[in-house]
């Protein structure tokens, strides 16, 4: 069974909408997971802001502006005046009771910002219907749940999704919703911006996909961030560590968590261009396909936290009082430095701060840098090999440099920069590529010896 998921161009118009039953494998059952049509996601987030301001009549305006949009993509979609009929009955079926609530009184915001997915879906079912395909709709509502840390909730999804794949025992594609899911109380809830690809992820651990698909408008991961540099280009083959690295690190193409849940279930994951499906794409397994730099990404809205002892920094136990405060807060930390007599580290969710910077402020000195942009340059950095970090450093000799993280991982050099630095970081370090081919037959030498 392989798992496939079309992002928001993929499904973004009816004729992207068309090209998706092309893609679908011939010679395995396919879960197809779907985000919302490209843009949607955001309007649905306005929709909910302008109720939370109670600014009503614009909300109203705003929803009712993508029922029309999703009742012409239903006229426009389908060939026959049957499906066209059901399609446009099946749109205005969702978003009647909700334009009803809007008026009335809303409960749960979640349940506008998913309904995006739930239309995507929707309409795919039925384009692939009246082409014939044995196709099943498996709602993400009834097995995609979270626990009380918001982590998917296996045993429940595994349940779950099963018993929903065996209702439908003769579907040859099933499809469902990415993104949407349900928290630990069972209320309507998502696993956050661009989760489909996540969703994509879990599921494919669950009924051990052969492959799980990542559909995209871009042939693949490129060697850096496309939209502030203009000549990048595909790295054909990455590790699950370098591909995490990168996803966790800014390079918007894959959510943060989609690789873990493969990694654990060594499934490939594939990265395909649904406007150039016949290119190779990015293909993510345990092989990383030679050492060198691969890739650079950007991270931006972190904050730096400095933290200075009046005592030793590095009497055993200080360190220990640090992390309990960020692990209280439930507060991830990124990249960390040390000296003897303080630490500097990052957080990129800065919603605890206040309660992190009045807890240190007990034992330390506390300083506080918001708008920080974490630089990630990605790759296979074997310990024998020189001249990776020099290579860095020197593109980057124009720039301050708050922190440098370079070790943790033989996957990761990151730097922090200030966010005003952050394209010109990028555009500079793409001298990396050409310089690095030449390092690396260089290096290869050395090895050779
Ligand atoms: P989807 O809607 O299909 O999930 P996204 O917009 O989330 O698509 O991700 C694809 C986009 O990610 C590309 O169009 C590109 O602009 C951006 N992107 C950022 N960094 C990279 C990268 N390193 N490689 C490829 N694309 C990247
Ligand atoms: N539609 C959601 C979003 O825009 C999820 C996704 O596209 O992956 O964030
Ligand atoms: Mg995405």
């Amino acid at each position: 069974m392989k798992v496939l998921k079309f992002g928001g161009t993929s499904v973004g118009s009816v004729d992207r909408l068309r090209r998706i039953p092309q893609l679908l494998p011939s010679d395995e059952t396919a879960i197809v997971v779907l985000s919302a049509m490209a843009g949607v996601t955001n309007e649905l987030v306005k929709v909910t802001e302008l109720v939370k301001d109670r600014k009503m009549a614009d909300a109203i305006q705003l929803f009712k502006g993508l029922e029309d949009k999703h009742v012409e993509v239903a006229s426009n979609l389908f060939k026959t005046k049957l499906y066209k009929k059901m399609g446009e009955e099946f749109v205005i079926g969702l978003f009647h009771p909700l334009m009803k609530k809007l008026v009335n009184g809303i409960d749960n915001l979640n349940k506008y910002i998913a309904l995006g997915e739930q239309l995507s879906v929707g309409l795919l079912k039925l384009l692939l219907a009246e082409q014939g395909y044995k196709v099943a709709y498996i709602p993400a509502f009834e097995f995609m749940r979270v626990d009380k840390d918001n982590e998917p909730d296996y045993f429940y999804i595994e349940q779950n999704l099963r018993r929903q794949l065996h209702i439908n025992p003769f579907a040859k594609v099933y499809v469902t919703e990415g993104f949407i899911c349900r928290n630990v109380n069972g209320e309507i809830s998502n696993l956050g911006r661009g989760g489909s690809d996540f969703t994509a992820a879990i599921v494919g651990n669950v009924v051990n996909a052969s492959e799980v698909q990542i559909w995209t408008d871009i042939d693949g991961v490129h060697n850096n961030d496309p939209r502030f540099v203009t000549n990048t280009s595909p790295v054909r083959q990455l590790s699950y560590d370098e591909a995490a690295e990168l996803a966790y690190f800014g390079a918007k193409i894959l959510h943060p968590q989609t690789i873990n849940p493969c990694r654990i279930k060594n499934i490939p994951v594939v990265l395909k261009n649904t406007l150039n499906p016949t290119d190779e794409g990015t293909v993510i397994t345990t092989l990383s396909s030679k050492s060198g730099i691969k890739a650079i990404a950007a991270k931006d809205g972190i904050t730096a936290i400095n933290i200075r002892s009046s005592r030793m920094l590095l009497a055993y136990g200080f360190l220990k009082r640090v992390f309990e405060i960020f692990e209280a807060a439930k507060t991830p930390v990124d990249m960390i430095t040390t000296s003897e007599v303080s630490i500097s580290l990052t957080i990129d969710n800065a919603s605890n701060l206040n309660d992190i910077v009045n807890a240190l402020s007990s034992f330390a000195h506390v300083e506080v840098e918001r708008n920080q942009t974490i630089i990630c340059v990605v790759g296979d950095f074997l310990a024998s090999h020189k001249g990776y970090a020099a290579r860095v450093l020197d593109c980057l000799k124009e720039i301050p440099i708050r922190m440098i993280s370079y070790g943790g991982s033989n996957n990761n050099i990151s730097l922090l920069v200030d966010s005003h630095y952050k394209v010109q970081a990028l555009r500079l370090l793409q001298q990396l590529f050409p310089a690095v081919k030449q390092a690396n037959s260089v290096l290869d030498e050395v090895d050779a010896q």
